[in-house]
C-alpha cells in the first residue's frame, strides 16, 4: 500500500471485479518489491458482492450473516470481521426467533435483526462506499493522501488492525468528516 500506485491500474471496474487489471497490478507490485520471478504455488482471486441497500437480511425464519448476506467493507472487502459480527447477531436473534409466540412475533424479531445489521455494519458499509469512490474517482492521489499523510496512514493501520472503524473514524473525529465531505464535493 506504501508503495506508489500503478499507473496502469484502472479501478472504475473494481466492483464488478477486474481480474487482469488486479494481477497486473498485483505482479507490478511484487516486482517493485523485488520479487518477479518467483513463481507462486497458488494464484487465485475471488469475486466479492456487497450487499445493497434493500438486499435481504431475512426469508420467514432464515436470517443471513456474513458473505451470504453480501456483508463486507465496500473499500478494502475485508469480510471477515463483518462474518463474525454479523454471525453473533444472527445468533441472537435466532434465539428470540426460535423463542417467538407466533409468526408475527418471529417476523417482528427477523426485522429487528435487520435493524441492528443496517444499524450497525450498514452505516460502516456506507461510509465505505463513500471511501471507494474517492478512491475510484481518483486512485493515484488518494493513494498518495492515504500513504503520505501520516494521520491518515495512522487511521488507515488502526482500521486494518481492528482497534477502530471507518464508521467510529468519521463518527468521533469531526477532522476526517469534514475532511470526507470535502472529498465528497471535490
Ligand atoms: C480468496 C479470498 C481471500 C479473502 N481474503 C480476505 C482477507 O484477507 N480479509 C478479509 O477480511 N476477508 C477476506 N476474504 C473474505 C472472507 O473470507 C469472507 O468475507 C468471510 O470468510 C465470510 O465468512 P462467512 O462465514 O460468511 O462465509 P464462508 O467463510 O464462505 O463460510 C461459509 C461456509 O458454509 C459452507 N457451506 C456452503 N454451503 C453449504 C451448505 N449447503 N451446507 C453446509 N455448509 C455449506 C461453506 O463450505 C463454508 O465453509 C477473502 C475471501 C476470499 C475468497
Amino acid at each position: 500500500m506504501r508503495e506508489r500506485a500503478s499507473r496502469k491500474l484502472t479501478v472504475t471496474n473494481w466492483a464488478r471485479g477486474e481480474g487482469a487489471g488486479t494481477k497486473r497490478y498485483l505482479e507490478d507490485f511484487i516486482a517493485r518489491l523485488g520479487l518477479a520471478g518467483f513463481e507462486p504455488s497458488i494464484s487465485s482471486g475471488h469475486l466479492t458482492r456487497c450487499r445493497s441497500d434493500d438486499s435481504p437480511l431475512s426469508r420467514g425464519r432464515v436470517l443471513v450473516c456474513g458473505d451470504a448476506a453480501g456483508l463486507l467493507e465496500p473499500w478494502t472487502r475485508e469480510g471477515i470481521s463483518f462474518a463474525l459480527r454479523s454471525g453473533r447477531l444472527a445468533g441472537e436473534w435466532a434465539v428470540r426467533i426460535a423463542e417467538a409466540h407466533d409468526a408475527v412475533d418471529a417476523r417482528r424479531q427477523a426485522l429487528n435483526y435487520a435493524f441492528a445489521i443496517k444499524a450497525g455494519l450498514g452505516v460502516e458499509m456506507g461510509v465505505g462506499r463513500r471511501m471507494y469512490a474517492l478512491f475510484a474517482r481518483r486512485p493515484g492521489m488518494f493513494h498518495a493522501a492515504m500513504t503520505g499523510f501520516r494521520p491518515a496512514w495512522r487511521a488507515f493501520t488502526k482500521i486494518t488492525r481492528g482497534t477502530t472503524t471507518l464508521a467510529d473514524l468519521v463518527r468521533t473525529h469531526p477532522a476526517a468528516r469534514r475532511a470526507l465531505a470535502a472529498m465528497d464535493k471535490g
